[in-house]
């Protein structure tokens, strides 16, 4: 199965693609993990990209759709995947309907204020990818890792002035794609407000009712 998770930011796609990609055995391909990723060895996407995400704007269509179709042709992504993070552009949704056609997209809808109560709160470990949230979801020890022990940190784009540009482009750019997925018959809508497993139930209901429409 090839899905793309929806959504704003805050949206509860990084954790509800862990989740999914645990149970499904599906690998979760997050752009924002892979730059990430890529500022933080340093790597020539790294350089480039550092500054245009740090200030939460869209890193250029060119670049995001060569990290993805290089991404797809790994072969633990031949039988399916879960694609969190992209496309956020019709540009990017043109390119991957051409290289790898999505089964599904699910739109995880949230009202702006939980967004930013989730962002503000959101703490990562930089070491194992875990996503935490102060109030929803400490650490069992403050400021550490509960799988791996590193140290917790927040985001440089979960700054409030970062938060209202990303937010921008969601709304400009990404939101678009809900009609355009929507179109085309691949879309499902889930309430995506509430703790992970109450939003993974929602998701798996979705996927059962799509399997039996087809
Ligand atoms: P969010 O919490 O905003 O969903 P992500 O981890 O998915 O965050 O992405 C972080 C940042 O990485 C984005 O704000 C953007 O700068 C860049 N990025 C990730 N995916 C894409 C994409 N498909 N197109 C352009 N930029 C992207
Ligand atoms: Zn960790």
């Amino acid at each position: 199965m090839k899905m793309v998770f929806l959504g704003p930011p805050g949206a509860g796609k990084g954790t509800l693609s862990d989740m999914a990609s645990a149970r499904l055995n599906l690998p979760h391909i997050s752009t924002g993990d892979l730059f990430r990723a890529a500022v933080k060895h340093e790597t020539e996407l790294g350089k480039k990209v550092k500054d245009i995400i740090a200030l939460g704007q869209l890193v250029p269509d060119d670049l995001t759709i060569a990290l993805v179709r290089e991404r797809l042709n790994h072969g633990d992504a031949s039988k399916g995947w879960i694609l969190d993070g992209f496309p956020r552009t019709t540009a990017q949704a043109e390119a991957l309907q051409e290289v790898d056609p999505v089964d599904l997209v699910v739109d995880f809808e949230v009202q702006d204020s939980l967004i930013l109560f989730r962002l503000t709160g959101r703490r990562l470990c930089p070491q194992c990818g875990k996503i935490y949230h102060l109030v929803t979801m400490p650490p069992a020890k403050e400021g550490l890792c509960d799988h791996c022990g590193g140290s917790l940190s927040s985001r440089p784009d979960d700054r409030e002035e970062a938060i209202r540009v990303r937010l921008l482009a969601y709304r400009e750019q990404t939101e678009p794609l809900i009609a355009w997925y929507g179109s085309r018959d691949l879309l499902v809508t889930i309430d995506g407000s509430g703790a992970p497993d109450l939003v993974y139930s929602r998701f798996e209901s979705a996927v059962i009712r799509y399997r039996q429409d087809r």
